[in-house]
């Protein structure tokens, strides 16, 4: 594959950039990730809640790409939190997806309403010790979730996937995982494709180097060591987002896309979505 991987605080490699799928239904999954499959994505982002984990595996399945060359990520939904209910809910994604292991396990959000995210983890470290989930992790994790989480449990999370884009550049939150060793996973990377891609500072740079918006901004991620998961269901689009690794931003430019961060959510509060 032409994505370099980042290796997790577990020894296990990730692609740095894979596909997302989130609002992709069902039966449209299976073209769009055999599309990326094609295009050289090693990696797909799924999750219980986005209800396509039926495609996206039937997609996998007739890629006829060896099994140990791909990374297979998918979450567990809130309603799902608790020991016994996240290893019922593990094995309903499991079989959709029709996969005896996946690559990577999160918790799709913490919930903290509910206040069951630490024996949903520990549900995670007894799939993980029994070799069903290669890494185990979280997603929309605060700090102080996470911090709460290392403390009352043995494994450290590989990964916190986070909403993270120019507008929302999350640099406590980065620079926190970078101490406790968890990487950081960006979820709608290009912001969903709103107004992000159309903002002058990122179409000067494209213009600079001869590139798209969205290649510019999904370089920035990987220049700041963000795992990426950009989604598209356009052939054209999803081979313009793998191919991010022939060129480099410099240092103005990163300057320039540092100055866009304004601190906008676009998606729930994680203190708040429940
Ligand atoms: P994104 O930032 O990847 O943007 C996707 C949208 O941007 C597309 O629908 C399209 O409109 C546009 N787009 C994509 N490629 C483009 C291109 N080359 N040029 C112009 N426009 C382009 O948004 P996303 O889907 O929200 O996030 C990506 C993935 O992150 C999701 O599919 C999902 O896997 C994950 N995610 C996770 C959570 C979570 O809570 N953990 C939440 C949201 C998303």
């Amino acid at each position: 594959s032409k994505v370099p991987p980042i290796i997790l605080n577990n020894g296990v490699e990730m692609p740095q950039l894979g596909f997302g799928v989130w609002q992709v239904p069902d039966d449209e999954a299976e073209t769009a990730v055999a599309t990326a499959l094609e295009a050289g994505y090693r990696s797909i982002d799924t999750a219980a809640a986005y209800g396509n984990e039926e495609g996206t595996g039937k997609a996998v399945a007739r890629s006829g790409i060896a099994r140990e060359d791909l990374f297979v990520t998918t979450k567990l939904w809130n309603s799902d939190h608790g020991y016994e209910s996240t290893l019922r809910a593990f094995d309903t994604s499991l079989s959709k997806l029709g996969l005896d292991y996946v690559d990577l396990y999160l918790i799709h959000w913490p919930t903290p309403q509910r206040d069951l995210y630490v024996d949903t983890y520990k549900a995670f470290e007894k799939l993980h010790a029994d070799g069903r989930i290669r890494a185990i992790g979280v997603s929309n994790f605060l700090p102080e979730h996470l911090e709460r989480l290392i403390s009352e449990t043995s494994v450290v999370p590989a990964v916190n996937q986070i909403e993270l884009h120019p507008h929302l550049q999350q640099q406590a939150a980065r620079e926190y995982h970078a101490e406790q060793g968890v990487t950081t996973e960006a979820w709608s990377p290009l912001g969903q494709g709103k107004g992000l891609l159309e903002v002058p500072a990122i179409v000067a740079i494209a213009r600079k180097h001869g590139r798209t918006p969205a290649q510019i901004v999904l370089r920035w991620h990987i220049q700041l060591g963000n795992v990426v998961i950009p989604k598209s269901v356009t052939p054209s689009r999803i081979k313009e987002n793998i191919d991010v690794f022939g060129f480099s931003l410099d240092a103005e430019d990163l300057a320039a896309i540092s100055a866009l961060n304004e601190d906008r959510r676009l998606g729930a509060h994680p203190a708040e979505f429940n």
